[in-house]
């Protein structure tokens, strides 16, 4: 599923692309995966701005010029394409949105992921939950100690919950545990402060690295992009079991916890 760094992609690859653009063509295949019948979705979008795109968590939001958004969730297997064409033919598609410059938003694979038109206070409503996003100012490493302390049981399923901080999965939390040396099964009440610490370090630098290198998305976002998709093979510990860790040669392996896949090197990732 996309996570931080894929969607924080998105929304800066997007942003220069949609913001200011009129919606002149909705097309919806699948109306599943809107949230009102398909001729209102139509109707209230067409003619309608994109004023810009905000990033919450795992959502982009599309902030549109008569005070309601757009949310998106990719959920598995959701991506998107943007172009004058679509890489594949429309009705592959669930929903394209055609701005006035002739390009065209195209949502794929949204069969468990959603674009919901929403009012700004039914957003919040919706989103209230939400923690705070890893690089909120607020979010010093003493308010992320604090959050992370409040809680009880196992490392990676705390941080993969939205409300400790939004927007880490499934691979950026085990890549966050490899990077500050910690077993993602460690007991949080066993976690030092100075680990903590460097899990919040790590946190910022992982997502930091991905971000730029691209994300792990399959799918380019236009034609000619060549940033989505570059962290695919840079990835330390997900999904590379078997292979030799980075750090000290170890093999990597592969166990579950709480229900979710993690990859860890057993020997240089300790607990606490
Ligand atoms: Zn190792």
């Amino acid at each position: 599923m996309p996570e931080w760094p894929e969607m924080e992609n998105y929304r800066r690859l997007l942003s220069p692309r949609v913001s200011g653009q009129k919606i002149t063509r909705v097309v919806v295949n699948r109306p599943k995966t809107i949230n009102e019948p398909e001729d209102t979705f139509q109707g209230e979008l067409l003619g309608h701005r994109i004023l810009f795109v905000e990033r919450r968590g795992k959502q982009l939001l599309f902030h549109l010029d008569d005070g309601n958004r757009l949310v998106l969730h990719l959920m598995l297997g959701g991506w998107l394409a943007y172009g004058t064409e679509g890489p594949k033919a429309d009705s592959h598609f669930q929903v394209i949105l055609g701005f006035e410059d002739g390009d065209n938003l195209y949502f794929g694979g949204l069969r468990l992921g959603y674009l919901h038109r929403l009012s700004a206070k039914t957003v919040n409503e919706e989103l209230k939950n939400l923690g705070p996003d890893p690089f909120d100012p607020r979010l010093t490493p003493e308010a992320f100690r604090t959050r992370l302390s409040a809680r009880r049981g196992k490392l990676k399923p705390a941080m993969t919950d939205q409300r400790l901080v939004s927007g880490i999965g499934n691979c950026y939390a085990d890549e966050i545990c490899f990077d500050a040396q910690i077993h993602p099964e460690t007991p949080i009440p066993s976690l030092e402060a100075e680990a903590a610490d460097r899990l919040y370090h790590s946190m910022r630098k992982v997502l930091e690295e991905a971000v730029e290198g691209g994300g792990y998305m399959d799918h380019p976002l236009t034609a000619d992009d060549t940033i989505t998709g570059g962290f695919d093979d840079q990835c330390r510990v997900y999904d590379r079991k078997g292979e030799p860790c980075v750090r000290c040669g170890t093999p990597i392996e592969k166990g579950e916890t709480a229900g979710r896949k993690m990859f860890f090197c057993p020997h240089c990732q300790r607990m606490g």
